[in-house]
């Protein structure tokens, strides 16, 4: 809007300079054009790859129009950072570009709030290797009474609920509504499968958009207020290339959602809880937006002197590249190598895929803005980054696709299971532990 009617301007200052200089020929082809239409203005910093041209040249018409309208709507201006280079310069563009790096495929953190004296370099605790057990309690067998309530006709329907939103962009109502039916399905979880279970469920309010972070905080009376966390993460917000459109969202991240809620359900209703150590189920609201969720979080935690014994995140976890064979993804890069390690050696006690690592690069995940400010953080992902859903931030990304499996994600929830049980306990109960089979 504020582009075209700067056209409109321009062209009624011209006619009144035509029509007050008789004496120089009437620019008529000039003066009688009819509007243009709402052309795209991409900011002069704004940092172009090859890809971008070609891209927007082929966009529909109505797919530049509206784009164009996205970037005049969403103006407020962000900080963001590209690179982990350090003597990389910061850029300042508006929220709506972000549209455009992500059209172009290129990576971001969105650092407009960051706090120096809340970054990593200034904290010193990331837990020391000794703090993860060097051995493993637990394996597939003695943890079957929880595995077995892992239903993967219950994570279908959830997840075809979930992916039903005709996306869950975070600055759109559709994430906000998204979020809501999140929220309720885990509270009729809690009511319906153990409602004795120490179990609350915060939203955590961000900053300038609606979309909530969920934070489920489990803890039990043998759980000593004081200790650490141990946290378990996914996404929740969907995006496609183009903001405004569908976007399913079914593996990125509706497949580690989907992996959390199954999570809980089975410890839910196998009667379990934390011995040791608190359980903290984030459900993060704008990763897409370059880690801005888990970033307000983080940064809130840090504050707020809040302890964390480590992160457990996952980041498409559903999908198993047609040839290959179906492995857990370690991501190696932006991680605690201490909890990287632990990880490695406790998934082969609890699913019989093979490990493989990967790096999945600059501004990957939520477990980044975790690792920023100096928690120990790891991130699984659905096998090799190379052999990574194509489909992420499309239309296409469906559960429908038959390359998607819900089998793998289980293997996930297997992984989540073990290592909770193995870092905060397992508290078997008294008489008011309370078991629903
Ligand atoms: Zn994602």
């Amino acid at each position: 809007m504020v582009l075209m009617s700067k056209l409109v301007a321009t062209l009624a200052t011209l006619t009144v300079a035509v029509t007050a200089a008789p004496a120089s020929p009437p620019q008529v082809a000039l003066t009688l054009a009819p509007p243009a239409p709402p052309h795209l203005v991409i900011p002069p910093n704004f940092p172009r790859s090859p890809l971008l041209e070609p891209i927007l040249s082929q966009l529909d018409p109505d797919h530049a129009s509206q784009l164009t309208h996205h970037l005049t709507r969403y103006s407020d201006l962000r900080t963001l950072r590209l690179s982990d280079d350090p003597l990389a310069l910061d850029l300042v563009l508006p929220e709506g570009a972000k549209a455009l790096l992500r059209l172009q495929q290129t990576r971001f953190i969105d650092t407009t709030d960051d706090d120096w004296d809340l970054l990593a370099h200034n904290h010193n605790d990331d837990e020391p290797p000794s703090s993860y057990p060097d051995t493993v309690t637990h394996n597939a067998t003695s943890l079957a009474p929880l595995f077995n309530h892992i239903h993967l006709g219950e994570m279908h329907h959830f997840l075809a609920n979930l992916t039903s939103f005709f996306n869950r962009y975070y600055r759109s109502q559709y994430g906000l509504q998204s979020q809501q039916f999140l929220q309720a399905h885990i509270e009729h979880l809690h009511a319906t499968l153990n409602p004795r279970a120490n179990l609350t469920i915060v939203p955590f309010a961000h900053s300038t958009w609606s979309q909530r972070t969920l934070i489920v905080r489990w803890t039990s009376p043998s759980v000593p207020p004081s200790a650490p966390a141990v946290l378990i993460s996914a996404h929740q917000d969907s995006t496609n290339r183009l903001p405004f459109l569908r976007a399913p969202g079914a593996d990125d991240d509706g497949s580690g959602t989907t992996a959390l809620v199954a999570t809980l359900a089975a410890l839910l209703r196998g009667g379990w809880r934390p011995r040791t150590h608190p359980v903290e189920v984030h459900l993060f609201s704008a990763e897409e937006g370059g880690l801005l969720g888990s970033g307000e979080v983080a940064r809130a935690y840090r504050r707020e002197g809040r302890k964390v014994r480590a992160m457990y995140h996952m980041d498409v976890v559903g999908f198993v590249r047609r040839s290959t064979t179906p492995s857990i993804g370690l991501i190696t890069d932006g991680v605690s190598r201490a909890l990287t390690a632990y990880l490695s050696r406790l998934i082969p006690h609890v699913s019989a895929l093979p490990v493989v690592e990967t790096e999945c690069g600059y501004a990957c995940s939520d477990h980044g803005s975790f690792t920023r400010v100096g928690y120990p953080s790891a991130c699984l992902s659905e096998g090799r980054f190379e052999d990574s859903n194509p489909h992420m931030h499309t239309t296409q990304d469906t559960m429908d696709l038959a390359e998607f499996s819900l089998e793998h994600v289980r293997e996930f929830v297997k992984v989540a299971i073990g290592y909770l049980v193995e870092l905060a306990g397992w508290d078997e109960g008294d008489e008011l532990g309370v078991r629903v089979v």
